[in-house]
């Protein structure tokens, strides 16, 4: 049995102590450190460990986990996965970290506002930003009640339905519906992008706007960016962008410059803190001039989560403008990079020059699927791509290097690719049983996101 097949409860040894806390406050005379009213009746069934097991228990828990600390992190639509250290320093600071969220008028704190706001509408060619928004979702929502307030306040009441291309992410159709809006779908063409000529028809006085993602959710450039705002402005909608895919045009290309009118950018995706984990997020909402009255929106009690902003802006001011302009163009040189080098093994559906991301549609031979695929890197020390997403293609594998990773990281990396591509033909097994090195294989994806068993005294019933 190894270490940590144990859970901790089950290293518990009655009476082991940890840490204890004083009993009686130095400070107050020898009174009661806690007062006798604010104390459980029973003391919490926590396990009884020495400080030894504690450290030992997480620190193997924590390598059984894969990050990117340790491996590279190819996983596609998340884009950026390094996040520099002295950002998440500077949020830890205690002169922020200890704030109380109503301090948020202090000068320091709205100076940090103010500068993010002024790098971000530089960034995105908006003109100015709420931070209230804490995830991208949030922010859609948001935007989408932006939307409604212009149209409303103008007195144009028909304006109830909003179009959604079939390559979005999950969230804008569901964030429309939140904001009670129709959704009206517009099909993709045989590029990937949206069809400008089943895009026309839809475009009447009923129509709010459209939510776009540029690069798309497949990784490329909706070319014709120019011509579809000018069609929906003619017909009086607004255009959205879902700003999570904002990696590879930053310093680049400008979102208000394409024509759009509001959009979100994902700070823990573009600017700098982990995501994933249901960590804080940060989706801020930018808007062009004529809707800057309508910025008050409100969605939250209080003005966003102050940590990812300042990580963001620490990340913004170190690189400073110059460096800023190379994340975007070596993001799209190193997945371009593995497409091209990997394309002769795995099928490409949309051979185009890609942005930060792309995606593959599975292995050219052999039986292996897309997931015998992601579980087999793991044997080989790298985290799995996304998987079955975008749903446009069956056996979808999205790759993502990011900006960070050197030359010889992804070399390394298409080099098993490669490797497995040949396994899949001379030992498809090894593909079907895959991973063999990892604690757990192949668990019940179903079972565990349906039927999850988070708590020790639910699963020992005791
Ligand atoms: C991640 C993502 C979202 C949602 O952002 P959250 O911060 O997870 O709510 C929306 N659109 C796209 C394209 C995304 O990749």
């Amino acid at each position: 049995m190894k270490y940590y097949d144990k859970l901790i409860f089950e290293l518990s040894k009655e009476g082991r102590v940890g840490y204890s806390l004083p009993s009686k406050c130095d400070r107050c005379a020898g009174t009661e450190a806690i007062p006798a009213g604010l104390k459980r009746a029973e003391p919490a069934r926590l396990p009884q460990v020495s400080e030894l097991d504690v450290v030992r228990h997480y620190t193997n828990l924590s390598q059984m986990n894969f990050g990117v600390d340790t491996g590279f992190y190819p996983l596609g639509s998340c884009t950026m996965k390094y996040n520099p250290k002295i950002n998440e320093e500077i949020a830890a600071m205690p002169s922020f970290a200890a704030l109380h969220p109503l301090q948020k008028d202090l000068p320091g704190v709205q100076a940090v506002y103010d500068g993010l706001d002024k790098a971000l509408a530089a960034i995105t060619g908006m003109k100015h930003f709420t931070f209230k928004p804490c995830a991208g979702a949030h922010g859609e929502l948001t935007g989408l009640m932006i939307i409604r307030e212009y149209h409303m306040s103008r007195g144009d009441l028909k304006r109830t339905r909003i179009i959604v291309p079939d390559s979005a992410h999950g969230t804008n159709p569901a964030s429309a519906a939140v904001c009670g809006l129709e959704i009206v779908q517009v099909k993709s063409n045989a590029d990937g992008l949206v069809d400008v000529s089943d895009l026309k028809p839809l475009l009447d006085d009923t129509i709010a706007g459209i939510m776009m993602t540029n690069p798309n959710t497949l990784g490329l450039f909706e070319k014709d960016i120019r011509e579809i705002a000018q069609l929906v402005h003619d017909a009086g909608g607004l255009l959205y962008y879902d700003g999570a895919n904002m990696n590879p045009l930053i310093g680049t290309v400008r979102p208000g410059d394409m024509g759009f009118d509001v959009m979100h950018l994902n700070l823990h995706k573009s600017f700098s803190t982990p995501h994933g984990g249901g960590g804080p997020g940060s989706g801020p909402v930018g808007v062009c001039e004529k809707l800057v009255p309508y910025l008050g929106v409100n969605v939250s009690g209080f003005n966003g989560n102050f940590g990812v902003m300042l990580r963001a802006y620490a990340y913004i001011l170190m690189l400073g403008r110059q460096n800023v302009k190379l994340c975007g163009k070596l993001a799209t040189l190193g997945a371009n990079y593995i497409k091209e080098s990997l394309k002769d093994v795995y099928e490409l559906p949309l051979p185009q020059v890609c942005k930060h991301e792309f995606v593959f549609d599975g292995l050219k031979s052999g039986t292996a699927t897309t997931l015998d695929v992601a579980k087999r890197l793991l044997d080989y020390g790298y985290h799995a791509p996304t998987i079955y997403f975008p749903l446009l293609f069956h056996q979808a594998i999205m790759i993502e290097p990011t900006e960070t990773e050197s030359k010889e990281t992804l070399d390394a990396f298409i080099d098993v690719m490669r490797r497995i591509a040949e396994e899949s033909v001379s030992d498809p097994e090894i593909l079907h049983n895959a991973p063999h090195d990892t604690p757990i294989s192949r668990p019940d994806e179903t079972a565990a996101a349906r039927n999850p068993i988070l708590k020790y005294w639910d699963a020992c019933g005791c």
